[in-house]
């Protein structure tokens, strides 16, 4: 028998109301991702990904179907779930200490183990030289560094992720998928990763699961059978290079198929 998925999206569809008639933005999605899995989400523009990760999330209600996290249903937001989006979202009048124990202060936690959960999670993350420094003097690559050890401060067993390095330059970006596959190496995670780009994606990913838009719907999952620690060697060997082929044809062909 299977182990319960970790979050299971259920017939997932969502319908909205565009100029009076109903749009369906997701069409009946089925999706399991095991406890402590890394899955990418790659597609189109408008194929329904942050509303996907949205629904996962519980900021939106499904139409038809539901989000089961260790087998509940999702109804709204819970400190289970972590999520971070492209846009930074830290305090700017607060250190990148303080942002990072905000929601440890919250949770109540006591001030020497909050401090220490902090110079571990900043450790992890590589800011360990900067808990003192305020957002404004930080790079993105920082920013959205910090932003992961918030989340990951609280203990989440959930980080759903939506195009968080969409706002980074290229060299930034491969150093942050470094430095967050450190990270959930050193504390496992179930992750949820949105993402446009396709070698991102495969690097990434225990399974990339390709989305189709008009409706956005599941148009193929793709395992990714490559060895953890992710390593330069890895980024560009040919086994790496053949399945971002894969992948990159079921994104961007899918359309002339579809016409076909
Ligand atoms: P993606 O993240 O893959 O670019 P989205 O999930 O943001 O796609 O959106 C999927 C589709 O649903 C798009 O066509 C978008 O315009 C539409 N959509 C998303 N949210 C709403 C909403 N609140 N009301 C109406 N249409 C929406
Ligand atoms: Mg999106």
């Amino acid at each position: 028998m299977n182990a319960q998925p970790k979050i299971a999206f259920d017939s997932i569809s969502s319908v909205f109301e565009l100029n009076g008639a109903p749009f369906t933005a997701v069409d009946r999605v089925s999706l399991d991702i095991a406890a402590n899995e890394f899955v990418t989400v790659v597609g189109p523009s408008g194929c329904g990904k942050s509303t996907m990760l949205n629904l996962a999330a519980g900021l939106l209600t499904p139409t038809y179907g539901e989000v089961r996290v260790d087998g509940t249903r999702v109804t709204g937001p819970g400190p289970e779930r972590g999520v971070i989006f492209q846009q930074y979202a830290l305090f700017p009048w607060l250190t990148v200490r303080k942002n990072v124990e905000f929601g440890l202060e919250l949770a109540r936690m006591p001030a020497a183990e909050r401090r220490r959960r902090v110079d571990e999670i900043l450790g992890l993350v590589g800011l360990s030289d900067f808990s003192d420094a305020l957002p404004k003097n930080l790079s993105g690559g920082m920013k959205q560094r910090c932003a992961i050890a918030r989340a990951y401060a609280v203990n989440p067993s959930v980080l759903l992720m939506d195009e968080p390095f969409g706002a980074l330059d290229a060299l930034t970006r491969v150093r942050m998928q470094d430095q967050l596959l450190a990270t959930w190496t050193e504390e496992k995670r179930t992750v949820l990763f949105i993402t446009h780009d396709v070698d991102e994606a495969v690097y990434l990913a225990n399974r990339v699961v390709v989305m189709a838009a008009r409706p956005g719907r599941i148009h193929s999952i793709i395992p990714v059978d490559l060895p953890y620690p992710r390593t330069e060697t890895i980024r560009l060997s040919d086994d790496f290079a053949q399945l971002r082929n894969h992948v990159w044809n079921s994104v961007y062909h899918q359309e002339t198929k579809d016409i076909a």
